[in-house]
């Protein structure tokens, strides 16, 4: 083979910057993913002065909190609601900025329907009895971390409707996969609303943060100095990599990591599932659906419990929510046949009229998104330890963060967010930091 001068040149370039790499890293840390954990560790780094790099597959900020805005009437596709507020950041930022919050109350009953007819009162009053009953169930179930499935299958039907309904609405998730002990550990308190967007509220607490977006983030090397991480715009040299990808993407292999990720992280992905809570919203002339009896109807359907949610914030929508695999199997099937599952259901309790006040709709398919595969982490039965054992760093430099791993705050973006900072306090801790052996902050990369 014949070499020409000019690749002569480029050859000896590529050799010049290898060497030069081997002995630096371009850059103190490496963020991947832009949502709620990203976004806090990002400006934790920026207090302490550390250099990073923020990389995000898709073309936005906020990750899974995202107020749609698509239907001309906005949406919160993901997160919705502040949660325990007492201790939650959001709140707080919330304020500094002066977005204005609503405390979620208690609202009207729902009227309650089974497959299109309005259920009886004295089935409505047996299935209430068996929420007002399970705690008990629960309680046993606890200590041994079982799943709610187990804990309630010698109850009466009404306490196993009763399981199914809290882990399909709450955690998006099939009772027979999900940890009580986990669900115990969660974090309570006040909820508060964001009338005009908890994701529009995210983007905009992020908006001061350098993000390159578009960036997938398809490897992570450890190596003995650095990271590198692999995208198709070019290959990024860390000092240490934060990654707050979800659950769902680091367990489907989108990131391929080498070496392989240690036993300890490794069973702690295979702990840790991810629900499938998901939303249908419908636009919708409302003269045309006419008054409403009350506007939050819930249809128990095969499969599952549908809930409705008309006019939020008193907008022209309806706002669909349902989990577990029947939600999986609607985000599968797409976004026009989820729109028109939306539609049928409401027609069966509402009448036929309803299908021409429809103009519009929109799917939030986070089961089926590649960047979350799934709406947020659950605890597998017996796998209560999962989420603490994700903590762990890998190899001092490789560090994961976000909802899954952020214990009593799971499942949330206060969680998250939390999450995200204790990583970033983590990373300026480790020992090479205390060394001084990674560069100080650099201008502009
Ligand atoms: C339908 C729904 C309802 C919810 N309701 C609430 C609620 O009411 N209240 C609440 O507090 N929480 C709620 N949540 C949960 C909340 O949205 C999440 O817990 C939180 O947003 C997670 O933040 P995170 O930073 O951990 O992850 P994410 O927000 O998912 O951020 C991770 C980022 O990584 C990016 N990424 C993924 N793969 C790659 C890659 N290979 N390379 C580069 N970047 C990558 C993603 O695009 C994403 O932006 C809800 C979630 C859903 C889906």
């Amino acid at each position: 083979m014949r070499f020409s001068r000019r690749s002569l040149l480029t050859g000896a370039a590529a050799i010049l910057v290898a060497g030069r790499a081997s002995a630096a890293a371009d850059v103190d840390v490496a963020i991947v993913g832009a949502g709620a954990a990203g976004i806090a560790a990002a400006k934790a780094l920026k207090k302490a002065g550390r250099s990073f790099v923020v990389l995000e597959a898709r073309d936005r900020i906020g990750g899974r909190a995202f107020t749609d805005e698509s239907l001309g009437a906005p949406f919160d596709a993901g997160a919705q609601f502040i949660h325990w507020a007492e201790r939650n950041p959001w709140k707080k930022i919330a304020e500094r900025l002066k977005v204005p919050l609503e405390e979620d109350g208690f609202g009207q009953m729902p009227l309650v329907f089974a497959n299109g007819v309005r259920m009886p009162e004295e089935e409505r009053t047996r299935r209430r009895s068996g929420f007002a009953r399970i705690w008990r169930a629960l309680e046993a179930g606890v200590a041994a971390d079982r799943s709610f499935a187990e804990a309630v299958k010698d109850a009466p039907p009404e306490i196993a409707a009763a399981a199914g309904g809290i882990t399909q609405f709450s955690l998006g998730e099939e009772p027979e996969r999900v940890s009580i002990a986990d669900y115990e550990q969660l974090w309570s308190g006040d909820d508060y609303l964001v009338p005009s967007g908890y994701g529009a509220l995210v983007a905009r607490h992020g908006a001061d943060v350098p993000v390159r977006l578009s960036t997938i983030v398809g490897a992570i090397r450890l190596g003995e100095r650095r990271v590198e991480l692999e995208t198709p715009q070019g290959t990024l040299r860390a000092g240490a990599a934060i990654v707050t990808a979800p659950v769902g993407v680091l367990k489907a292999g989108s990131i391929r990591f080498a070496p392989e990720l240690p036993p300890a992280i490794a069973g702690a992905l295979d702990g840790l599932g991810m629900g499938a809570y998901t939303k249908i919203a419908l636009k919708l002339d409302r003269e045309r659906v006419g008054p409403l009896e009350a506007t939050d109807l819930i249809e128990v359907v095969d499969g599952g419990a549908v809930s409705f949610e008309f006019w939020p914030f008193g907008r022209d929508l309806v706002v669909v929510l349902l989990g577990g695999d029947h939600a999986r199997k609607l985000c599968e099937a797409g976004e026009q046949a989820a729109i028109d599952f939306a539609i049928e259901r409401l027609v069966g309790m509402l009448g036929g009229h309803i299908r021409a006040a429809v103009t519009g709709g929109r799917l939030a398919a986070w089961w089926t998104d590649p960047y979350s595969r799934g709406s947020y982490s659950v605890a597998r039965p017996g796998r209560v330890s999962a989420r603490e054992a994700l903590r762990q760093p890998v190899g001092g430099r490789i560090f994961f963060a976000g909802e899954a791993s952020a214990g009593g705050g799971a499942m949330t973006v206060g969680g998250a967010t939390l999450d995200g900072e204790r990583a970033a306090r983590a990373v300026l801790d480790a020992q090479h930091w205390r060394t001084g052996s990674l560069p100080r902050r650099r201008e502009k990369l």
